[in-house]
């Protein structure tokens, strides 16, 4: 069995599950992300402590809600959880000192590419990307069977991709100009329908059931993300030759408005050859992405010799 820990910058989990994604135990609580890198260390290994029982456990696994060297087990501040400190966090190695088990760690966007990979959507795929269209656009790479960390383990910001250039791109949260996140993201859909005049709650979700009910300013902004989001997708599409495009959150949320602009947008800039069998298909986790996230940070492939999953395929 594995000990998880879902480190996210409201609400943090740690549960114990089997390798086969079954959740044994589950402790949450409110996540002190101003307090400091070692009040989130304590926290950490306080709600660890809680869930752990008399199971044998072999290992424990990071989801982590920040930027993240998984090669060295390091976590880096992020705008939510600034505790880490911009020189990073030995949280890896800390976690194993205490609680006398291997660690591994990844960044949530990585840690839910593989679990929906190994559970959910991407079953099934050598070459797939995950890219979850949330509060940011943070994505994971299935690369050639395995995650693709890159050098230091920072590759895959789809969302920092450069979709319109000129005069009028947008600022980007990350200082660069015309990044899809600019565009697509649930708060930047937001705020372009708010700067076209919408003056409904200033949510997502809000734009999106706007949307649904008709508001052509709403379903502006929708659509605007859409063609965006595929020509990331087509960049995607173009370099990686992959067979399968995971999206989650918004696209989850708002499949029935944005898969097939988004598709559309993707055929539209991408060679045939390239698009012809790719699917784009919305994640599959649902509530369970974060738990099977921490999991899979630690056991990113099933145990050989193993049973198939059937962990919510499409
Ligand atoms: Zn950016």
């Amino acid at each position: 069995m594995i000990l998880g820990i879902d480190l996210g910058g409201t609400k943090s989990a740690a549960l114990v599950l089997h390798e086969d994604g079954v959740v044994v135990r589950r402790v949450a609580a409110p996540t002190p992300a101003h307090a400091g890198a070692e009040a989130l260390f304590a926290f950490l290994v306080g709600l660890a402590q809680q869930v752990r029982g008399p199971e044998t456990l072999t290992g424990v696994g990071v989801s982590a809600g920040a930027p993240a060297d998984a090669q060295n087990g390091l976590v880096f501040a992020a705008p939510n959880l600034p505790g880490w400190g911009p020189e990073g966090f030995p949280l890896a190695a800390r976690l194993a000192d205490v609680l006398h088990l291997p660690v591994q760690l990844e960044n949530d966007a990585d840690a839910t590419a593989l679990a929906e990979w190994r559970f959910g959507a991407g079953q099934g795929t050598k070459n797939m990307a995950f890219l979850t269209v949330g509060t940011g656009i943070g994505s994971g790479l299935i690369l050639n069977g395995a995650l693709h960390r890159g050098r230091r383990g920072a590759g895959g910001e789809v969302g920092h991709i450069a979709v319109v250039t000129g005069p009028e791109a947008r600022s980007c949260s990350c200082g660069l100009r015309g990044c899809l996140e600019a565009y697509a993201s649930g708060p930047s859909v937001t705020r372009i329908a708010q700067e076209r005049g919408w003056q409904g709650e200033a949510s997502g979700r809000a734009v999106v059931e706007a949307a649904r009910a008709g508001d052509p300013i709403c379903r502006g902004a929708l659509a605007q993300a859409a063609e965006h989001l595929g020509a990331g997708l087509a960049t995607l599409a173009m370099l990686l030759d992959l067979e399968r495009i995971v999206l989650g959150t918004l696209a989850v949320h708002a499949a029935d408005l944005l898969l097939e602009p988004i598709q559309q947008s993707l055929r539209a800039r991408a060679w045939p050859r390239l698009t012809e069998g790719l699917e784009v298909v919305p994640a599959a986790l649902g509530d369970r992405a974060q738990d099977l996230a921490a999991l899979c940070a630690f056991a990113p492939s099933a145990p050989a010799p193993s049973a198939p999953t059937n962990g919510g395929t499409l």
